[in-house]
């Protein structure tokens, strides 16, 4: 297995070397933010959506990124080199720096920044073609109130608890609904169904991440002359479901099969295989096909 390769405040840095103090407030407090970017064919896809949510989730926190986004595009750039496979996954993260206890962002001089390089996959070959089991977990999301989820930080801590939740119940993933019950998104993965050939999927503001996935997703369906609407669903309206998939960077397109225990129509349904093939399709026109330059 290719070993992963970091990046630390400027330079590709070995393993043993990558480190940050266990004063950073990254650590201490969550205090940070996070990317997670995936290339195909040595090109990373949708770069420039990645980037720019991690500088509006860095202004929504006052933390000041110590790069330019060009800078961490080439670093990007940089990493694919390193890493030696042609496709994987990078983490990108920028932690508040360090300093000391106390959680006063004052506190802390200048941001750190790290980028790995690695092959992530959050879901074997079986579960991409049966499909998913899912439940409804007690945890919510957290609404606007408390901490906007359109803010990417380095605080997962109640998609954790779900995904404890969904382990515990012996199935694979979770749903998550905002605090006045509709549905949110998954752990980490924005949440589609499909009904009556209509692409349903619950607005940013009932308390999903702004997926870059997921906007691909929307784009495709336009081309595909697939309806789509971006509507508040209640568990009820997935349980009825045709058809259900999760997108993220981390996991792709991933049909479900089941949620509590309510069986989809179809998995992976018709139309849920010909956003897939699309999906694919893109990927092949915007990393392969004419890739000109190191970043899109
Ligand atoms: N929701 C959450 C909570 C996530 O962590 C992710 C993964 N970044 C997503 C949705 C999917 O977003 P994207 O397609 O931009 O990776």
């Amino acid at each position: 297995m290719t070993q992963p390769v970091f990046w630390l405040n400027g330079r590709i840095t070995p393993a043993a070397q990558a480190q940050l103090p266990l004063t950073d407030h990254g650590l201490l407090y969550g205090d940070g933010v996070f990317e997670g970017i995936r290339f195909y064919h040595r090109r990373p896809l949708r770069l420039q959506p990645h980037l720019e949510r991690l500088a509006r989730s860095a202004q929504a926190l006052m933390l000041e990124l110590p790069y330019s986004l060009e800078a961490l595009s080439a670093a990007v750039g940089e990493l694919i080199d390193a890493y030696g496979e042609t496709d994987g996954y990078i983490r990108l993260v920028a932690t508040r720096g360090s300093g000391g206890l106390g959680l006063d962002p004052a506190r802390c001089d200048r941001a750190n920044l790290f980028l790995i390089a690695d092959h992530l996959a959050l879901a074997d070959e079986s579960k991409r073609r049966e499909g998913l089991r899912l439940v409804t977990a007690s945890t919510r999301r957290p609404g606007p109130t408390t901490l906007d989820p359109r803010i990417k930080s380095l605080n997962y801590l109640n998609n954790i608890l779900a995904k404890l939740e969904a382990r515990q119940a012996g199935v694979d993933e979770a749903l998550l609904l905002n605090p006045q019950g509709y549905v949110a998104e998954g752990t980490a993965e924005n949440l589609f169904i499909v009904r009556d050939g209509g692409v349903l999927t619950p607005p940013v503001s009932d308390g999903a991440l702004d997926g870059v996935t997921r906007g691909i997703l929307l784009e495709l369906c336009a081309q595909l002359d697939l309806a789509t609407q971006e509507v508040s669903l209640t568990p009820y309206d997935v349980h009825i479901a045709d058809e259900c998939f999760l997108c993220g960077t981390g996991a792709e397109l991933l049909p479900v099969r089941s949620v509590d225990g309510r069986q989809m129509a179809h998995t992976p349904g018709p139309v849920t295989q010909r956003i897939a093939q699309a999906f694919k399709r893109l990927i092949e026109r915007e990393c392969a096909e004419g890739a000109g330059t190191a970043v899109n």
